[in-house]
């Protein structure tokens, strides 16, 4: 084993996703200096091309330096303060984790639950806002990757404002996969990360706010408790501070911030509508092949970024996955959370959404498995 050349895997996981030569190519150009009007001039580009994934007018779009948790930390430590209620949509291991950040930045947080696997009526979410008047944030995760759950938000907002709350959407493995429109759908605040759907390295997670958010931020009592996330501070560089230069805060990534402009580029070019539907024919092609296996589905409403399926009895969880990586190089993931040692994830993602994946884990998956 070599360690200083990784290998060539098909990355079929819950993420990262297979990340395309250009994207990689990108990366290595040369680094500029966070200051350089050239590279402000392709981090503004960057942001521009993140609207239009987002399908989102909003100014405040910009690449967080950090993974997708890093989203969700920034959307949490901006909007909520102490003391406020939150409700938060807990039906797999996201949106525990939302809980948990929301706690830790002072919120009472009242959990909406359901089943692993299973989504949020809208009614349940409207029932739930009733008997906590006070909410003023409710968070849920559009595709939960641990289960496979594709929660709908189309039409969640209204129920959401006319409570008087803001509306916060994780889209870590949607963005770029799934049907996702910020603002028909009046999201207030969204995160995503780049190792997913929009097959970038991980290392950067988008995210947008609105006028409803700003609103919020720009009331606020006390500070965010984290200073490297602050908005009010980080816009200041992104898009200008008062005299309209860029104020440092802190060194941007530069060469991911490359990476992730080619990755939108490549969504862009192939158009969102073709990409999500490229997405939504390659997950029907793997479930007919799995349910002709004898395979089923765990979730009720299956997400077709990440196909979250039932281990076969008698099967060996790591064995097989052991296998599917020594010998054919594919990677899958085991169950996270209540369903490890129950599931398999099969991600679908960006890049890695194509027919000859399909019927490459399709059949490596029966050898192995016979
Ligand atoms: C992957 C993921 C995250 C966390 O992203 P990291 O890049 O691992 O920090 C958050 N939410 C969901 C739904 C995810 O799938």
């Amino acid at each position: 084993m070599n360690n200083n050349h990784p290998a060539e895997r098909v990355l079929l996981g819950p993420g990262p996703s297979p990340v395309p030569a250009r994207v990689l190519q990108a990366l290595s150009a040369p680094t500029l200096g966070h200051l350089d009007p050239q590279y402000v001039a392709i981090l503004d580009e960057t942001c521009e091309l993140l609207r239009q994934v987002y399908q989102t007018k909003n100014k405040l779009t910009f690449p967080v330096s950090g993974t997708g948790m890093a989203g969700m930390e920034c959307v949490a430590v901006n909007l909520v303060e102490p003391g406020d209620e939150v409700i938060v949509g807990v039906n797999g291991v996201f949106g525990g984790r939302m809980k948990d950040v929301m706690q830790r930045c002072g919120a009472t947080v009242h959990p909406l639950e359901a089943p692993w696997g299973e989504i949020f009526p809208l009614e349940q979410i409207a029932e739930t806002l009733k008997r906590h008047p006070r909410t003023k944030l409710v968070g849920i995760v559009q595709a939960e990757t641990s289960t496979g759950a594709h929660q709908p938000i189309a039409g969640l907002a209204e129920i959401v404002h006319r409570a008087g709350a803001l509306l916060a959407v994780d889209a870590v493995t949607s963005l770029g996969g799934h049907e996702l429109r910020v603002d028909d759908w009046e999201i207030d605040a969204i995160y995503s990360g780049t190792q997913k759907c929009l097959s970038c390295p991980p290392g950067l997670s988008p995210v947008s706010f609105g006028a409803r958010a700003i609103e919020r931020m720009d009331a606020r009592k006390q500070k965010p408790q984290s200073w490297y996330l602050d908005v009010s501070m980080l816009k200041q560089y992104y898009f200008g501070g008062g005299g309209g230069g860029r104020v440092y805060h802190h060194t941007a990534p530069i060469n991911m911030t490359y990476a992730l402009r080619e990755a939108l580029l490549i969504v862009l070019e192939e158009g969102l509508e073709a990409r999500i539907e490229r997405h939504a024919r390659m997950h029907q092609r793997l479930r007919r092949g799995l349910e002709g296996m004898g395979i089923s589905y765990i979730p009720t409403h299956s997400l077709h970024s990440l196909n979250c399926i039932r281990i076969p009895e008698g099967a060996d969880d790591a064995g097989t996955r052991r296998r599917l990586l020594e010998e054919y190089g594919i990677e899958i993931g085991g169950g996270l959370g209540v369903m490890a040692g129950k599931a398999w994830r099969i991600g679908l993602m960006g890049h890695g959404a194509t027919q000859r994946n399909v019927d490459l884990v399709l059949t490596a998956l029966q050898h192995v498995l016979a």
